[in-house]
């Protein structure tokens, strides 16, 4: 891989060669830590698009889908292992293009690297069926792969995500379009240089880069993609599925969250506080999966509540590329401006803030988008920040008297992404986590990704699962071939 963090122009990658906009057209990439230009980068309009289409669908029949599944193991081990090379170099450009800490860009890599790893092995263990039938025939069943896949990836772990959607579809014998968020374009076209430094054929993994709007649209509404894997807003998502609807695409979404965080009265409390804490400010709170409603049970909420904001007070906001940082840059001014908002409302809605919730005007931090960490209590399920999702680092404390409550408000919600429990009761950790309706629970420790566990939503934070098993049948189609065997031919109409 050519690519250095200083490097001042991205080009796309598009049937493995580098290549510009045809328009010619550039935009330019942020530094959040700075609010300084980090480079320029090819603009792609629709022709792009078309381009980028036609190498999938060439690599797809000409190469990629007469790969046997044990040579694509091969590759996707050679290319975790140069990702892995380079993991240095790759989580210093993510954190000064994203502003998350150094120390996360490099623990997301990591989980990318382990999930092409995981699916390189998981390929060869993909079988088909052979059925219980009536006499004289025989039916069993394939896989085949989807086809071209159109992959829109958001801001907030940019290469984490690529790596989630990049590795099923590779594995699965599909050929991908993927397109960055254009806040955070550089990691995911160093990927597809390091693809084809791996072996991997030209045309298999194409990168486009442009706006959302324009060319993320007109890949949902494409007619030579199959499917679309989209990570985003859930507006963004419901555009996506009616745009999709023209050409009957496949469609998986992984959308917003505001999931909630159960603190029962038997909870080891420290434990319970630290964990919280983590689960809700990590990535500076701009994670869909950020347990953001935080219910504590009565009897413990005062000591809780004093810990919480004693242990947010301590977190180290700074420069991302210091090790010692915990929570970086926002991605933009304006999304600070945003987040500050909800804060805003929640105060003049009769919250308390406790701490933190205003932009670190502090040397060198104050060119950045920083913001120092809030704590809202004295809130209600009414408020604007409960319901909607802030996506920063803000959380809402508030207390509970009994289980069935605690299940109530954490339920209360359009989203239904994730929840934690913490609690010792083993039988009651259980009930809760049977009770909140998301697709991932964690108990007693706030973490999330980890390749082989299903990940994705219920309710309005989007259908489909990622990092798990079932996602490759997720980019394959399932085909049913029903034989004759029988000794004398049939002639069902006896003619
Ligand atoms: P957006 O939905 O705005 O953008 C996500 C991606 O979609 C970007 O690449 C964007 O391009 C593109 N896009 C924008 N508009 C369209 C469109 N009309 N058609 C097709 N593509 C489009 O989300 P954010 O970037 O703001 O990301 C944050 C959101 O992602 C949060 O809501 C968060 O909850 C969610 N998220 C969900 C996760 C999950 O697994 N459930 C994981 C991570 C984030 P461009 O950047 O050029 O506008």
């Amino acid at each position: 891989m050519s690519t250095a963090s200083d490097r001042k122009h991205y080009s796309m990658i598009i049937d493995g060669k580098s290549v510009e906009a045809q328009s010619g057209l550039t935009f330019e990439t942020f530094n959040p830590s700075k609010n300084e230009v980090l480079a320029t980068v090819a603009r792609a309009g629709k022709a792009d698009v078309d381009a980028a289409v036609a190498a999938a669908r060439g690599a797809l029949n000409n190469a990629w889908k007469k790969t046997s599944a044990v040579k694509r193991t091969r590759l996707l081990m050679k290319y975790a292992e140069l990702i892995q090379k380079n993991i240095d170099e790759l989580a210093r450009l993510e954190t000064m293009n994203c502003g998350k800490p150094v120390w996360a860009s490099k623990g997301e890599l990591t989980q990318g690297i382990e999930d092409f790893e995981y699916y390189a092995g998981a390929i060869t263990k993909l079988t088909g069926e052979t059925l219980v039938m009536p006499n004289n025939l025989f039916a069993y069943t394939t896989r085949e792969p989807v086809g071209v896949c159109g992959q829109i990836v958001p801001w907030n772990y940019p290469v984490m995500m690529a790596a989630w959607k990049l590795a099923p579809a590779l594995a699965a014998g599909c050929t991908v379009v993927l397109k960055p968020a254009s806040a955070t374009p550089l990691t995911a076209l160093c990927l597809a240089e390091l693809a084809l430094e791996a072996g991997i054929p030209a045309g298999v993994v194409n990168v486009i880069t442009g706006p959302g709007a324009e060319i993320g649209a007109y890949m949902a509404e494409h007619p030579g993609i199959d499917k679309i894997a989209f990570t985003g807003e859930t507006e963004t998502g419901k555009a996506i599925m009616r745009a999709a609807a023209g050409t009957m695409k496949r469609v998986t979404l992984e959308l917003g969250g505001k999931s909630p965080n159960l603190v029962f009265e038997d909870a080891d409390l420290a434990a319970a506080v630290n964990g919280s804490v983590f689960a809700v400010f990590y990535s500076s709170g701009q994670s869909c999966e950020a347990r953001t409603r935080v219910y504590v049970h009565e009897k413990v909420y005062d000591a809780f509540v004093a810990d919480f904001i004693a242990k947010t007070q301590k977190l180290v906001v700074g420069d991302p590329l210091h090790e010692k940082t915990q929570i970086g840059a926002l991605i933009s001014d304006a999304h600070l401006r945003k987040v500050h908002g909800y804060v805003e409302s929640g105060v003049a809605e009769g919250a308390r803030l406790e701490c933190g919730g205003k932009k670190v005007e502090t040397g060198d931090l104050a060119k950045g988008n920083f913001y120092a960490p809030a704590v809202l209590t004295g809130v209600n399920q009414k408020m604007k920040c409960v319901r909607e999702e802030v996506f920063g680092p803000v959380v809402t404390i508030s207390p509970f008297k009994t289980e069935s409550e605690a299940l109530e408000l954490a339920n209360d919600t359009e989203y239904g992404l994730a929840g934690t429990v913490w609690s010792t009761n083993g039988a009651r950790a259980i009930r809760a986590s049977a009770g909140i309706k998301a697709g991932l629970i964690t108990v007693n420790q706030p973490f999330t990704g980890f390749p082989g566990v299903p990940f994705g939503g219920f309710k309005q934070s989007g259908f489909g699962r990622e990092l798990a098993l079932e996602t490759l049948k997720l980019y394959t189609e399932q085909k049913s071939v029903v034989q004759w065997v029988g000794e004398k031919p049939l002639n069902p109409f006896g003619l």
